[in-house]
């Protein structure tokens, strides 16, 4: 009986591991493989503009309005620059400072493309000075490498595209497709700026044909793919929601605690949420990423991958173990601000904290909410949402021009780089498209993200160079 059994179980093992190794011998390269062409020269004073762009602290406060004075100095400052790209292209502008520039195409009443930057840029923390390699705002270049706010995030996109439309323009080209390049203002404070251009262009009929904002980004850091420079590109985002938590029950004399105070039972919430997680599970975005990738892997990471359908838990266990695995693959869940109390020796009748939330595509804010609800399980606890909050992005098709284009014109560009989509986990204006186009494609063509709203946000002058070669191949090979 039990050899029978045995033989049975050998026998299953045996089929599953032979549908397995036939999967992956089978399985194919679905990347462009598109050939590498020689590097784009650029203007000689491309850099220096670069680093003056910096100087301006277009910066977004959460609760100030724009500084008139920086973002006008800003766009004159623009408009001096790119002096035939303000001259060829008619400009439109929305809530003051968020600018669109419209470049006329040889074909009549098309659908446009669409290339995005952002012109503000996060605050620095003062407490973080003295960590700086140079002045946060100074745009000073040490070695090869140019420092200061917004070199990554995102004036490296806004000057490196101003720089490839000036060069075409330059060099006489007309595009055939209508061209709008769109720099939002209040990006960084999830501002309107992009979504009223948006609207306007809705009531006008509109439909642009792709979208392309910043967003992923190079890394080489993938697993099995060690040393090989992959490019990120965003095909769906997540959502974004805050709730408070609170608690209101009797207080009073801290000699003479209750069994629960408002703080215990608030505390318990919040664990009873943290210990039930979102359930977990790939979104298309990450299932293409594995399929664009795994069959470029090296042996024992492609065997697992190019066998999803077996090995499906385990690799959703491997995602959970690390904090931007986990992120990946399910609604997170962050607890960021606590407040209750302010007497030593007084129980504090309220208690309350503020829970961050970033949705995945698939879960809507009320199924989020239902959710939080049901895994605090006590009725003290009420919970609402901050906020309007954002739900999780459509998921682009990879087989669209947007994702096509940007894929071919990134191996174009940089030599054996391997393309992949991806969920991205911030959130960009780019989504605001989203209501007039359904192909919205992300990509900063950074490394790494160095510094992005945090100490000595750098990157390589190099890197910025290929960007400006990366953008005037999107521009002039767009059909
Ligand atoms: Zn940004």
């Amino acid at each position: 009986m039990w050899k029978k059994i045995g033989v049975f179980l050998l026998g299953i093992l045996v089929i599953l591991l032979s549908i397995c190794g036939v999967r992956y011998f089978l399985s194919k390269s679905i990347q462009p493989n598109v050939a590498t062409q020689a590097d784009i020269p650029v203007r000689d004073s491309a850099l220096s503009i670069f680093q003056k762009g910096i100087q301006y602290q277009t910066i977004s406060y959460d609760t100030l309005p724009p500084d008139s004075i920086a973002f006008t100095q800003f766009q004159q400052f623009l408009a001096e620059k790119f002096p035939l790209v303000f001259q060829h292209l008619e400009k439109e502008t929305f809530e003051k400072y968020t600018l669109l520039l419209k470049w006329k195409g040889t074909l009549a009443n098309d659908s446009p493309i669409v290339l995005m930057a952002h012109q503000d840029v996060v605050p620095v923390d003062p407490l973080s000075l003295s960590h700086w390699k140079s002045e946060p705002f100074g745009g000073k270049i040490i070695g090869d490498t140019l420092y200061g706010r917004g070199s990554v995030d995102d004036k490296f996109c806004l000057f490196a595209i101003l720089e490839a439309t000036e060069m075409l323009l330059q060099q006489g080209f007309q595009p055939k497709r209508n061209i709008f390049l769109v720099f939002g203002h209040n990006e960084e404070k999830l501002g309107s700026g992009v979504a009223t251009l948006v609207d306007s262009l809705q009531k006008r009929n509109i439909h642009p044909k792709w979208v392309l904002d910043e967003g992923g980004e190079f890394t080489e850091t993938v697993p099995g793919l060690k040393g090989r420079k992959v490019a990120l590109i965003g095909t769906s985002e997540k959502g974004y929601l805050s709730v408070q938590l609170k608690v209101d029950m009797e207080g009073g004399h801290s000699s003479m605690p209750a069994q629960q105070t408002a703080i215990d039972v608030l505390i318990a919430a919040i664990q009873n949420i943290r210990t039930h997680p979102f359930p977990a599970g790939f979104n298309s975005s990450m299932i293409g990423f594995m399929d664009y990738l795994g069959p470029e892997m090296s042996a024992t990471n492609k065997f697992f991958v190019t066998n999803r359908w077996l090995f499906n838990s385990l690799l959703l266990k491997i995602y959970r173990k690390s904090a931007p695995g986990n992120s990946l693959i399910r609604t997170s869940i962050a607890p960021t601000i606590i407040q209750s109390g302010t007497k030593e020796n007084v129980i504090p009748n309220i208690a309350t904290a503020t829970v961050n939330l970033r949705i995945a595509p698939g879960t809507t804010i009320q199924q989020a909410l239902q959710h939080l609800q049901k895994s605090a399980n006590d009725s003290r606890v009420s919970i609402t949402p901050i906020g309007i909050g954002k739900e999780a992005s459509n998921i682009t098709d990879t087989r669209s021009e947007g994702f096509t284009h940007l894929t071919m014109c990134i191996q174009e560009n940089y030599d054996s780089v391997l393309v992949s989509p991806y969920l991205m986990i911030g959130a960009t204006d780019g989504r605001k498209f989203e209501t007039i186009c359904k192909n919205v494609v992300r990509f900063s063509p950074v490394t790494d993200l160095k510094g992005m709203h945090g100490i000595n946000e750098r990157v390589g002058i190099d890197e910025f160079k290929k960007g400006i070669g990366l953008y005037y191949r999107i521009l002039k090979e767009a059909q």
